[in-house]
């Protein structure tokens, strides 16, 4: 009995559980919910069969392709399903450096795991040399810098996020993809954070990436966009689903759960925008003003060239046995010290690159559509009550 017990999630154990780690992953939303629901039970074909079943499996996939594109004012043959922002990355830097001989790559050191690793793979095989473009002490893409490597490398390609998942910081996707294409080079960037929740200029690109589960989607379902004219070869190769570029059984459930997440950020992108840029203000103004020595990691404070409810704060050192994250952990509220994936991978790669979090407890807040005022009130009387009784070790 004692043992089922242990079992029970955590979150039952706290009076109020406060989950404010959105950029990790979401909820599913109810309505996303019940329109996939039937594609596992009743709706179940396999689009590659040659029956009834199959077909209406295969027009689900049609129509679903249809709907993304025109949410997205793109076109249905540029999107590739895939299991998700990993392996869309993966598939779009391998496969493009295959299908076009690449010999050099510009990236950042702020870049996802999902980014850097393939590159970092094929750095060390000797297939490519791989730079680092310079980054100011935000995050941000210096231009200059970014110039100096395309005149070297005009048949490069140029790999840098649209929207930092631990720091926020947008780029200016517009300008860095005209300037790259404009001297041949190729783009791919990386939109998991960002598609869903703010416009993305995907026309500039030639390759971007995205994942369900970011914006109230399933997880396990993404897909990759690949400007029209590209055909890369596959990355996972095997019965030729996805027009030869990716084999595997589609993910019917996940397509039509990952169409109706994003029909519903897109149609309420405006609304939501707003609701989370004044939850992140009173956030920001309000703990500015409750406890000293608090500042910002990235470009979080600026509606512009940040996402919308995300902030990384550098905090004062608590000198307890345990650090903030785990402190507000323990009192039922979920945020995260960096990415979710740097919990394992030991420390965050981004904050290295970031002076203003050396040396301090940094925390990323990250709220999604269904936070409220009341919960961000609640978390600031946590953290207020913490730097109260805890002895602040930071001078000041
Ligand atoms: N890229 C970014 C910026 C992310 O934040 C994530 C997820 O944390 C990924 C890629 C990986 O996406 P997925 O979890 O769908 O594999």
């Amino acid at each position: 009995m004692n043992q089922l017990y242990t079992h029970q999630p955590f979150i039952s154990f706290y009076t109020m559980a406060i989950y404010f780690d959105n950029s990790a992953t979401t909820s599913l939303s109810a309505p996303v919910l019940e329109a996939l629901l039937p594609y596992f039970t009743q709706h179940f074909g396999n689009a590659s069969s040659s029956h009834w079943a199959g077909r209406e499996a295969k027009k689900v996939i049609q129509s679903s392709r249809r709907q993304i594109a025109d949410l997205l004012t793109i076109n249905p043959e540029e999107i590739i399903f895939t299991s998700g922002g990993t392996e869309a990355d993966n598939f779009a830097l391998k496969s493009s450096i295959q299908q076009y001989n690449i010999r050099h790559v510009l990236t950042s050191k702020i870049e996802h795991k999902a980014v850097l690793q393939p590159l970092n793979q094929l750095a060390q095989a000797g297939r490519i040399q791989l730079d680092y473009v310079q980054l100011d002490e935000q995050g941000q893409v210096s231009i200059p810098d970014l110039t100096q490597w395309l005149e070297k490398h005009p048949n490069g390609l140029v790999s840098l996020m649209h929207a930092n998942n631990e720091l926020g910081t947008l780029l200016n996707l517009e300008e860095v993809a005209a300037l790259t294409r404009q001297y041949g080079a190729y783009v791919h960037t990386d939109t998991v954070q960002s598609i869903g929740k703010v416009p993305v200029p995907l026309h500039a690109v030639d390759f971007a990436t995205a994942s369900a589960h970011k914006f109230r989607g399933p997880k396990g379902i993404g897909f990759l966009y690949a400007r029209q004219g590209h055909r890369l070869p596959a990355l996972l190769s095997g019965g030729g689903q996805e027009g030869g570029q990716r084999g595997g059984t589609e993910n019917i459930p996940g397509i039509v759960g990952l169409t109706k997440a994003l029909e519903l950020a897109i149609t309420h992108q405006t609304s939501t925008i707003a609701h989370l840029n004044s939850l992140k203000t009173h956030f920001i103004d309000e703990i500015q003003r409750q406890i000293p020595g608090v500042s910002f990691n990235g470009r979080c404070q600026s509606f512009e060239a940040s996402l919308p409810g995300l902030i990384n704060v550098a905090f004062p050192l608590l000198d307890g046995p345990c650090s903030l994250v785990e402190a507000l952990d323990q009192r039922g509220i979920a945020v995260s010290g960096g990415s979710a994936c740097s919990n394992l991978a030991g420390g965050s790669h981004v904050l290295q690159e970031i002076p203003s979090s050396f040396g301090r407890e940094n925390v990323r807040f990250s709220f999604g559509a269904d936070n409220t005022f009341a919960e961000v009130n609640e978390v600031l009387a946590i953290l207020t009550e913490l730097y109260e009784t805890e002895e602040v070790s930071l001078a000041l």
